[in-house]
């Protein structure tokens, strides 16, 4: 056999190599005990005296290089098997993959764009104040002045001496007629701040004001657009009642109740056996306080009412303590 022909021969053997086995096999045809290179070196002595140490040279020179090269096909195999299994261990595609937490409305905000929904259907516009207000506007231009015993059922916090946190967002009513002339009809949504923590009270809390003002606003008008409300926020069939109450700024006042969700009207734990719960509190804008933004009570009327949307959210949703809305508790959070 020509040194030509076995050069070849090597060549073909090691080109057609796909994987492992064919490697092994490879290297046993080449290699082995009966492999190519132990029958030519047997066969050497065939050859004439003359050539034979040279073509033993050269054989040998070609079966370090056949080894090398067949070695270093078994260290590329060996490092392509270890590649896969790390790559493998990075990323496990059985594993199960990680939901994404969906962000949800709070309930105290899904109640305010319920609320604000039903009032502008009614025709009302949404306007706001600040929450850091004059004495002036949180009390006196509502006709609370400085020794009104109101004063005392609301734990304000004081910046200044005139400067408070607003205790309601009544003060919102004000600065709307000053600043326009009647026909009024608004909503005024935000948060207001007492010294007040309980089951029932936080120190901030939201209250959805109201207020219209026209020619002949009656109470019967205050009745109509509050039983509208309450229908559309409690269903269709509920009870409401209005019951006389005193705020300074309204006079006549009214309470509103609706009749108890959870016990029909029965009487229960929650409504404290009446069978009714108080939702919001209302009146006939008190002329003085009329007067005070220069509007003429002989001219114009009108009604105002303000709810606390805690208040609306715990009855509609069942919530029987307030400060849920306020500890951040994904579990609660995540039922509305
Ligand atoms: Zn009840």
């Amino acid at each position: 056999m020509e040194l030509d022909e076995i050069l070849g021969q090597i060549e073909r053997e090691l080109e057609a190599i796909k994987d492992e086995n064919d490697l092994a096999n490879v290297k046993i045809r080449l290699l082995g005990r009966k492999g190519l290179f132990s029958s030519l070196f047997e066969n050497m002595k065939n050859i004439p005296q003359e050539s034979r140490k040279e073509f033993g040279k050269r054989l040998n020179l070609l079966k370090v290089e056949t080894e090398e090269r067949i070695k270093k096909l078994e260290i590329d195999f060996e490092e392509k098997r270890k590649r896969k299994k790390e790559g493998a261990s990075k990323i496990d595609i059985t594993l199960p993959g990680k939901i994404p937490l969906v962000g949800k409305k709070h309930p105290i905000t899904i109640t305010f764009e319920e609320i604000i929904r039903i009032f502008t259907s009614l025709g009302f516009e949404v306007t706001e104040g600040p929450e850091v207000e004059l004495d002036y506007y949180n009390f006196e231009a509502l006709n609370i002045p400085k020794d009104h015993p109101a004063r005392d059922m609301q734990d304000t916090f004081y910046i200044k001496e005139d400067v408070v946190l607003r205790t309601h967002t009544s003060p919102v009513q004000i600065r709307t007629m000053e600043a326009k002339k009647p026909p009024i009809r608004v909503i005024a949504p935000g948060a207001v701040y007492r010294c007040d923590q309980d089951i029932s009270h936080t120190p901030m809390f939201h209250q959805v004001e109201g207020l219209m003002v026209d020619k002949n606003v009656r109470f019967s008008d205050l009745k109509g657009i509050l039983t509208v409300f309450a229908r559309e926020m409690f269903g269709e069939d509920v009870a409401v009642r209005f019951r006389p109450s005193y705020f300074p700024f309204t006079e006549p006042s009214a309470e509103v109740d609706i009749g108890c969700v959870i016990c029909e009207g029965k009487g229960c734990r929650v409504c404290k056996d009446t069978g009714w719960l108080e939702i919001l509190g209302s009146g006939m804008v008190h002329p003085q306080v009329l007067r005070n933004v220069g509007y003429d009570p002989e001219e114009v009327t009108g009604f105002a009412f303000g709810m606390g949307v805690e208040r609306i959210a715990m009855i509609k949703f069942g919530i029987d303590d307030i400060r849920q809305f306020y500890y951040n508790d994904l579990r609660f959070l995540s039922q509305f």
